[in-house]
């Protein structure tokens, strides 16, 4: 049976030693009280909650899935997913970050982050269920009129209801401007919908009164294409003018997905049979709406990859100090024993630090995301919220994307740091592995997230919002640039920084003779940005470590997290030369392939 401890210190050191939260906090007046000692209180709380309550739900919740009943419409979750939620809304949870004019705690989003971090680990698809109601949450207070505002974010701030996100049709996936889904205006001002939704997490459940569908649909004299997109907020049971809750609405769940892993999650296929929904936003420009959900959705599945990560490498590691098999190569390490623990072997340390040094870098980089959200939100000057903003949206693809992708690399390292018994069910290692595969799927697939990177994020604004995170790498290399200690740590994000520059410009030069060339590069590009990021922060966590010890600290982390960058900059890094090469390779060996591919 695997096991988790909540990460409690490294979170402390990212907070309170590298961002330095509490000093950012002190400029935003929503925040300025915010201070290490509540943040650290809720940590660990929300630390307990996860450990106790819903990891040891993950096992049977897998194996058990879900049940849909086809008389009622209703879906039955594992045992013990809606008591675990009764008690995350008894204890205020999904309030946590919410802003308090809605009854939410309006503490900041970097501390719901760690919370759902290690909700994640504990258990994903319980996890999905409260964690797409904060999207639905931000979209409806982005774009809401004050009435749907009125009537929505108070439930799904307390949690006594949750939010779906409805996109996805069988015909129609990464392309949205294919979607039919149909929405009639009545005379009332209300809509009426009518059409197919597939693949829709946690689109059934008992576990809340009611759920919020956040709903794609086509207004009849909409455009073609994703410019006729219109955003519709569709509840489950009808809502009174009191705030009771009146008749069903006629959006069914017809059918659960069989699938490789989340088993208790409920993937729904939704049948949306004339119900009635109000307009969320302007007609036709639904997707910039539900563009914040997606947004939001995009880090929180980076952060659902962390998680995994995270408890993947905590039981690899528990597991080779104590598996014993062979002899260490450079002599016998545990005389005392028949064999040496396989932690002593160079591989099974390359995957053990392999996926360590892929949390603690994710870690760092969705603290900083989260942060970024927090000032673009709530710091009084327009400059900075702006900012912030910009910088958390270059961002968001390498999250979902990066974060994901490492996760896989993370997680079946882990599990095959078990050898045969990772593969066996009991260990719960495969589950991490079979969990995290839809992370890279879902909310755009990572190809997407990488033109979204390259082509729009990058391209579209000419470099200007690279640039930004450029100014923060410069800033340090300028800073620690004469420090001998830092030389390590700092002189190969300086020099990729420089190569960076120089990949984009050649790869936008040659997009502009063939749009292919981008695609081509998408994926390679993003993976080399990612490391840029990751080295980024591994040298302020380098820096941060140094000072402490500097300082006298003895603490063993510091000297761990040295020893953690020295082996992400090593190993891991150097990744980046080989993909500007398959990437400069072009597209021609991709398309002039029909031959190929008859
Ligand atoms: C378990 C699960 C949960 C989900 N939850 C939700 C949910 O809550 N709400 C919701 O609306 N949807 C949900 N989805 C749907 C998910 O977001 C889509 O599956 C995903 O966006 C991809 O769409 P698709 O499956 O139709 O693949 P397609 O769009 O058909 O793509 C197939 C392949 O083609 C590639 N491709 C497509 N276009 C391009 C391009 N322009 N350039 C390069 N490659 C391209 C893709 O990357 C992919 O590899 C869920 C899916 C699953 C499996």
């Amino acid at each position: 049976m695997p096991s988790y401890q909540p990460p409690l210190r490294d979170m402390q050191f990212l907070l309170h030693e590298v961002l330095r939260v509490s000093d950012e906090f002190k400029a935003m007046p929503r925040h300025a009280e915010v201070d290490a000692d509540t943040i650290n209180a809720v940590l660990e709380e929300a630390g307990k909650f996860a450990a106790e309550v819903t990891f040891p739900l993950n096992i049977g919740g897998d194996t058990e899935g879900c049940t849909l009943d086809q008389a009622t419409h209703e879906v039955a979750t594992p045992k013990g997913f809606k008591e675990a939620y009764a008690q995350f809304v008894e204890g205020g949870w999904p309030a946590l970050s919410c802003d308090p004019a809605y009854g939410g705690q309006g503490l900041p989003y970097v501390v719901n982050q760690c919370l759902y971090e290690m909700l994640n680990s504990a258990n994903q698809a319980w996890t999905m269920y409260p964690g797409l109601s904060h999207g639905a949450y931000e979209a409806l207070a982005a774009h809401g009129t004050e009435e749907q505002k009125k009537t929505y974010l108070p439930k799904l701030t307390s949690g006594e209801w949750t939010g779906t996100m409805c996109l996805t049709e069988p015909h129609c996936g990464t392309d949205l401007g294919l979607l039919r889904t149909k929405a009639e205006p009545l005379p009332d001002g209300t809509y009426k919908l009518t059409g197919n939704k597939i693949f829709i997490s946690a689109g059934e459940h008992g576990m809340a009164e009611n759920i919020v569908h956040l709903v794609l649909a086509r207004l009849p004299d909409a455009p073609k294409g994703s410019k006729g997109i219109s955003l519709f907020v569709v509840p489950k049971f009808h809502v009174k003018a009191d705030g009771a809750l009146g008749e069903r609405n006629p959006i069914f769940c017809t059918g659960l997905e069989h699938k490789m892993g989340i088993h208790g999650n409920a993937t729904a296929q939704i049948a949306i049979d004339g119900a009635i929904g109000t307009l969320v936003g302007a007609p036709n420009k639904g997707l910039a709406a539900m563009f914040v959900m997606m947004n939001a959705a995009r880090l929180g599945v980076g952060n659902q990859s962390l998680g995994l990560t995270e408890v993947a490498y905590q039981n690899a590691l528990a597991y080779a100090k104590d598996r014993i098999q062979m002899r260490s190569l450079s002599g016998p390490k545990a005389k005392d024993k028949d064999a040496d623990p396989i932690i002593v072997h160079p591989d099974v340390r390359k995957m053990l630090l392999t996926a360590k040094a892929y949390a603690e870098g994710g870690r760092a980089l969705q603290m900083f995301c989260t942060m970024l959200l927090d000032k673009a939100h709530h710091h009084p000057d327009e400059k900075t919220r702006k900012n912030a903003d910009e910088l958390v949206a270059l961002l968001t693809p390498i999250v979902k994307a990066f974060i994901t992708d490492n996760g896989h690399t993370a997680t079946n390292a882990c599990m095959q740091v078990f050898g045969g018994h990772g593969f066996i069910k009991e260990w719960g290692m495969e589950q991490f592995v079979r969990d995290n595969r839809i992370n890279m799927i879902y909310e755009g697939t990572n190809t997407v997230q990488s033109l979204d990177l390259l082509g729009r994020k990058v391209l579209g604004d000419q470099g200007a919002a690279l640039r930004k995170f450029g100014k923060l790498v410069g800033a340090l290399v300028e800073e620690e640039g004469v420090n001998e200690k830092m030389a390590e740590f700092i002189n190969p994000i300086a020099v990729l920084g420089d190569q960076l520059t120089k990949f984009t410009t050649e790869i936008g030069f040659k997009g502009l003779q063939n749009p292919d060339e981008v695609g081509a590069a998408a994926v390679d590009y993003l993976r080399v940005a990612g490391h840029l990021v990751f080295g980024y922060f591994f040298a302020r966590m380098a820096q941060a470590a140094l000072r402490a010890i500097a300082a006298g600290n003895t603490d063993p982390f510091y000297t761990a997290k040295l020893q953690t960058a020295r082996f992400y900059f090593a190993k891991l890094f150097p990744e980046t030369a080989t993909l500007m090469r398959t990437a400069r390779a072009g597209s021609r060996v991709l398309m002039d392939t029909d031959a190929a591919l008859a």
